[in-house]
């Protein structure tokens, strides 16, 4: 268990390295509260949902490197976003017309969680108690167009009923229709409540509407346009209508008592290993991560003035963490610039004129490192010195800038879990993976506990067991735990892995937390290279693809177990937040919104009443319905993810591939406001979403049973 542990929350950053743009809150509009306007201070880093002032304010936040966890939703023609910001980021915006509705989570505040949960386990562990119960939280002719009801489903959870509804009109180049539904419950209660237009990439896709509470259950709904067409009227079904089968008197859950670290998975696997011997196997995958290691680095100069960025070429732990570079005068005449490293003090000697006066500039200055001590340093001018004198400067101490004590720096084998009582191939595969993007804190304990929910229950349930004995299951808790690392320790809204690509001036380590690789944009199928939206070639872009398709090793990794073990036949991949579940098609071509291709009937119906016996599976723990719009192909209801995993794992090796994104919105009473839960909330729902998800991830092995039993049925 980790003892001691130093905490920042870098807010250094520059630009908007992160940014998860949500839906709305509820259709009706329930009003405002006339509070104070939410601020921030100036350096003060945080998720905030905000209402953006229109699509060109949202689009000038995407070039600027946002990445988007949830899709942009309309709402009144004002963009609802969640993004990770400073307070001169939100002022700035503020001042643009935008307004934040809801801080989400303060920079502090997932250290704060984590400590907590940590010491809350303590404190358990101390007084001889097991981890605390599951939280039982409640949770056209002209001028006339043509409506289709697309959807209209119904649903109760913790006593409240929501409908939801999706329509399309045949007027869709129309931008100004209006299309408002009306509903009746059995006892006769009639309400309305109107559709919002949604488009993506530019085209009309359909109206729909955040879950509406509605009185009771629906039994009519009639859509009407303000073009004058009317919709038949429909009967409202029931979402998901698939329940698993109860769970045993004894059944063992709740396995997770505090967020875990990289570290503390590792400890988790070997426990697991150990305890269960005659059901696991620890793999180790092939590729070695970097570790959690950086170059040492520091400014020669003042970056308000004119500075060169200097760092060395090996990591700050290997020995260079602590070297010293300075520049100084010769004090003679007419001398050549020198660079001379002794005594570990990198030391450039400046030209002088005629005068004796210096006479190099910060461009000289890089130059002359990188040529005369290319094995031991690089340097870059930095941006806004190019072609300023240089001044004399230093000694400067270069410093990887790493805060955490408790990590090895070396690099990391990534371990997959492999349950099953024949873990030999002959059975059919099921893989689970989770924290391709760091900050997911909540996502390894869903995976975890899925796994220890196999493993104790196959002692003692005779259901677990029959699944073990037809299902092998592998399980990558921490895909990414260089980033988790750094989330941990450093920057908790690290989003990408701890690789740094950037060249020239991005490598200013005021950009520091905006570097890496977005593991799951660094697939081979439909990727930023084959010409595919919703990733970037921008190295501090929260969507950054890499350099190649697979060049990290984390995303080689799942591609090398999914590919050692064709067996596996079903994958998930487990993501937050904002309670979603996908599949393919992840990815579309710009021009044209071509996607890849769409599977088959069959396939389709197969992704689909799959997603319905597992959405049923996630709210049998504390009711949390995902909901309908949020559940289908990730092209259709999240947005473009060019080089995602799950395309690479379904359209090349052929596995039912899917995404969950844990951490649905909790529904405020209240406020009538559906409310984000953000990447590292208060413990207590962190622990919720891991029981609700591993309760889905066990329907998916049992998903999996059946299709191998269909499968030998009909030969
Ligand atoms: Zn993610």
């Amino acid at each position: 268990m980790i003892v001691r542990r130093r905490w920042t929350a870098a807010a250094t950053t520059a630009i908007l390295i992160s940014a998860a743009l949500s839906h709305p809150g509820t259709a009706t509009a329930a009003p405002v509260a006339d509070t104070a306007p939410i601020t921030l201070a100036a350096t003060e880093t945080a998720l905030v949902r905000v209402r953006l002032r229109d699509q060109a304010q949202l689009d000038r936040l995407v070039a600027s490197g946002v990445d988007l966890a949830n899709r942009p939703r309309a709402r009144d023609g004002r963009i609802i976003a969640d993004l990770v910001l400073t307070g001169a980021q939100l002022a700035d915006l503020t001042a643009r017309g935008a307004t934040a509705t809801q801080v989400v989570q303060r920079a502090g505040d997932g250290s704060r969680h984590f400590a907590d949960s940590v010491r809350a386990a303590r404190a358990r562990t101390a007084a001889g108690l097991g981890a605390p119960a599951a939280g039982q939280r409640t949770t056209a002719a002209v001028g006339v167009d043509t409506l289709a009801v697309q959807q209209a489903y119904w649903w109760t959870t913790g006593g409240q009923t929501f409908l939801q509804a999706q329509v399309a009109t045949t007027a869709t180049d129309d931008p100004d229709v209006e299309i408002t539904v009306s509903w009746r419950t059995a006892d006769g209660v009639t309400g309305s409540f109107p559709l919002y237009r949604f488009e993506d990439s530019g085209e009309y896709q359909y109206h729909y509407n955040v879950p509406q509470s509605v009185p009771s259950r629906p039994v009519q709904l009639t859509a009407t346009s303000s073009l004058g067409g009317v919709s038949r009227a429909v009967t409202p079904t029931l979402w998901p209508n698939a329940t698993p089968p109860p769970l045993p008197a004894g059944y063992q859950k709740d396995f997770i008592d505090a967020y875990l670290t990289p570290v503390d998975i590792q400890a988790r696997i070997k426990r697991l290993a150990r305890q269960y011997r005659d059901l696991v196997d620890v793999i180790d995958l092939p590729n070695k991560t970097q570790g959690y290691r950086r170059n040492a680095v520091a400014y020669l100069g003042d970056p308000a003035v004119a500075a060169v960025v200097v760092e060395s070429v090996r990591f700050g732990d290997q020995g260079l963490n602590g070297v010293q570079v300075r520049t100084v005068d010769p004090g003679r005449p007419n001398r050549p610039l020198a660079v001379g490293y002794r005594d570990r003090v990198l030391t450039v000697t400046l030209a002088t004129d005629a005068a004796g006066k210096t006479v190099s500039t910060t461009d000289d200055v890089a130059a002359a490192v990188n040529a005369r001590q290319a094995n031991r340093f690089r340097a870059t001018v930095e941006d806004g010195s190019t072609g300023l004198p240089m001044p004399v400067a230093g000694p400067a101490r270069l410093d990887d800038g790493l805060q955490g004590t408790e990590v090895p720096a070396k690099p990391w084998t990534v371990q997959a879990l492999r349950l099953g009582v024949h873990r030999d191939g002959s059975r059919i595969g099921v893989l689970a993976y989770s924290q391709e993007h760091a900050r997911e804190w909540a996502t390894p304990l869903v995976t975890l506990e899925f796994a220890e929910r196999m493993l104790a229950n196959a002692r003692t349930d005779p259901a677990t067991r029959e699944l073990l004995e037809q299902v092998d299951v592998f399980v990558i808790p921490t895909v990414n735990p260089d980033g988790a690392n750094y989330s941990f320790n450093d920057y908790n809204f690290q989003r990408k892995n701890l690789v740094n690509h950037c060249e020239g001036p991005a490598r200013d380590p005021k950009y520091r937390t905006s570097w890496g690789v977005d593991v799951n944009r660094n697939y081979t199928v439909g990727s930023y290279f084959d010409g595919y939206v919703g990733a970037s070639a921008n190295c501090l872009s929260g969507n950054y693809a890499g350099t190649a398709e697979l060049s990290e090793a984390e995303s080689g990794n799942v591609i090398a177990l999914a590919k050692a073990h064709p067996n596996i036949r079903f994958a998930m991949n487990v993501h937050s937040y904002g309670g979603y579940f996908m599949w393919p098609p992840g990815a579309y071509r710009a021009d044209g919104r071509i996607t890849l291709p769409r599977p088959s009937i069959d396939e389709s119906t197969l992704f689909l009443d799959s997603a319905r016996r597992i959405v049923g599976a996630i709210a049998q723990e504390r009711g949390t319905v995902t909901w309908p719009s949020q559940t289908g192909p990730v092209a259709d209801v999240l947005y473009s993810a060019a080089g995602n995993s799950a395309d690479q794992l379904y359209y090349e090796l052929g596995i039912f591939a899917w995404d969950f994104e844990v951490g649905n919105d909790r529904w405020n009473p209240a406020t009538g406001e559906w409310e984000g839960v953000g990447f590292q909330p208060p413990f207590d729902e962190a622990h919720g979403e891991s029981q609700e998800y591993a309760g889905g991830l066990v329907e998916l092995v049992r998903v999996a049973r059946d299709h191998a039993a269909a499968e030998a049925a009909t030969g």
